[in-house]
């Protein structure tokens, strides 16, 4: 099985739709692409579920299986504690009172470190972009639309809770989304260097270069704040 970067816009959009717009085996809306075992169709796999399988520990008659029956479509699946909402969501960030329409929470360098947008269809899930600096302080798109970008193991993705943690695999990046209800997300920690510029932030404060700021970033403007 091979992850896919071929897929057209229309390929990727009914896969998922046919996956319910999550990781068929957990259910986290952060996905790679993987093509199943049959060679016809691919699935939804979080980059947690997909490690497995690069490991062996998960057989690809086992991901078939999985992609038959979507985890999200089950009647016990509690979709109250992942990102499903048909609105933008409201943002805890920054010391900010509740952040609302304000898709780009911040930009550092001109870079879009989050980007926040509804899902296409009401059924899916909130699409979220994250942007964070790489060891040597240049811009990495590590998750772009809900697919998780990097394939070299640069970065770490793991569910704990109700968070999804993005770690680098070196250096001291990070970004913590914590899932506080379906459509309200607080960053519980971000850390992040481009190009020099360093940012760190709670839902409490953000430092910017060092310098601590409570409340900076504005609500309802396309960028809440520019670093
Ligand atoms: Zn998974």
């Amino acid at each position: 099985m091979s992850s896919l970067s071929e897929l057209s816009a229309q390929q990727r959009e009914d896969i998922r739709q046919a996956c319910g717009f999550a990781c068929v085996r957990c259910g986290v809306t952060i996905y790679r692409y993987l093509r199943l075992p049959d060679g016809n169709g691919a699935t939804l796999l979080c980059p947690t579920c997909h490690g497995l399988v690069e490991e062996g520990r998960l057989t690809p008659m086992q991901v078939q299986g999985f992609h038959t029956n979507p985890v999200v479509r089950q009647r016990h699946f509690a979709r109250d504690r992942l990102p499903f909402s048909p609105d933008l969501p409201a943002l805890i960030l920054g010391g900010s009172r509740l952040l609302k329409d304000t898709p780009i929470p911040l930009t550092l360098e001109g870079e879009p470190i989050l980007i926040f947008a509804p899902p296409r269809r009401s059924n899916g899930a909130t699409r979220i972009s994250v942007r964070l600096g790489d060891a040597d302080g240049e811009p990495v798109q590590v998750v772009e639309g809900n697919e998780w970008m990097p394939s070299d193991g640069s970065w770490h993705f793991l569910l704990r809770g109700d968070r999804y943690s993005m770690m680098a695999a070196r250096g001291d990046g990070l970004a913590i989304l914590r899932i506080v209800a379906r459509n309200r997300i607080a960053v519980e920690h971000l850390r992040t260097t481009i190009r020099g510029r360093r940012l760190e932030v709670t839902p409490d404060w953000l430092e910017i270069d060092g310098k601590r700021h409570v409340g900076r970033i504005g609500s309802g403007m396309l960028v809440g704040l520019e670093c």
